[in-house]
């Protein structure tokens, strides 16, 4: 079956009833006048090439995909770009039209893009980076600010061996310190990012000590629920200038967009209270 004329696009995990992506994405068809529309579809593991595979068949142009497929989708893809696979995930299916699968990664860009709205004076070239968490999100991040330059990437997690094989996989910028001592690398770090799941709503506060941070230091907290999370209210008691999370999920979604409904769309105020509603 298909719709002519009208693409469709869509998210896939499971579960997805939480995913703000369709308010995203339906708040930016609406607003530049695209009669495509965006579907969230909880899909299970056993189920998901076969999904994918019949999608574009359906008239769908692309998909996001999210926990827990990211990594599953990547043997799927026809083509994995280079970034997606240094981070070894992919967020972002586009279904070309001479049928192959092209499979991205777009949360590190979404990060930077974040962090240069939220902190414009921020450098890369500034200092090291304090990344706390070894996990999925921390992979995409690490790619990204080593790729703006970040001189040295400070790194810490809970589970050490997990700090290690980013170590061994991003190479000889990024120190590992233990979790115990996590406190100690914000004497040094320029940038402080969590990429831990701590602060989100029921999960517990962030407790690394800030004492050491310099004012004027960027902290970032790839969180958003809340939106200001105790590490970010606890920075910004000390003069740092913070950056909620909430604009890295806007920002990775506009290439997605821009590849399946051909408008580059904006990322501003009303981005946030559609994402919000
Ligand atoms: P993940 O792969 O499951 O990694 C979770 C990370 O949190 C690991 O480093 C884990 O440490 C750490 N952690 C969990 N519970 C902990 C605890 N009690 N104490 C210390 N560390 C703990 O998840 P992910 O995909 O990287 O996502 C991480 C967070 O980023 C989530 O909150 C997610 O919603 C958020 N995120 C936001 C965006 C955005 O657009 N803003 C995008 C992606 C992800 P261990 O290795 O020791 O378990």
């Amino acid at each position: 079956m298909t719709l002519p004329n009208i693409p469709l696009a869509g998210v896939i995990g499971s579960p997805i009833s939480h995913s703000k992506s369709p308010q995203l994405h339906r708040h930016w068809l609406k607003l530049y006048g695209i009669p495509g529309h965006y579907v969230p579809m909880e899909v299970k593991t056993e189920d998901l090439e076969q999904v994918i595979r019949t999608l574009p068949k359906m008239g769908f142009v692309g998909v996001n995909i999210t926990i827990p497929h990211k990594e599953a989708v990547m043997q799927i893809a026809d083509l994995v770009t280079d970034r997606a696979i240094l981070i070894g995930a992919a967020n972002t299916l586009i279904f070309r039209k001479d049928g192959k699968i092209h499979a991205d990664n777009t949360d590190g860009y979404g990060f930077l893009e974040n962090l240069k709205t939220g902190a414009p004076n921020w450098s890369p070239r500034s200092g090291p980076a304090a990344v706390l968490g070894a996990g999925g999100a921390a992979r995409a991040v690490i790619a990204s600010l080593l790729d703006a330059g970040v001189p040295e990437i400070l790194l810490s997690n809970r589970t050490r061996v997990r700090a290690e094989k980013l170590k061994s996989d991003f190479g000889k910028r990024l120190r590992i310190f233990d979790w115990v001592q996590a406190g100690n690398m914000m004497d040094h770090a320029t940038l402080v990012v969590n990429t831990t799941s701590l602060g989100m709503i029921g999960r517990g506060d962030l407790r690394v000590p800030l004492d050491g941070l310099q004012a004027g230091a960027v902290v970032t907290d790839l969180v958003y629920t809340p939106l200001k999370t105790k590490l970010l209210e606890n920075a910004e008691e000390m003069g740092c200038v913070t950056v909620d999370g909430l604009g890295m999920l806007l920002h990775q979604a506009v290439p997605g967009f821009e590849r399946w409904f051909g408008k580059r769309p904006e990322v501003d105020r009303a981005t946030r209270a559609a994402a919000l509603r």
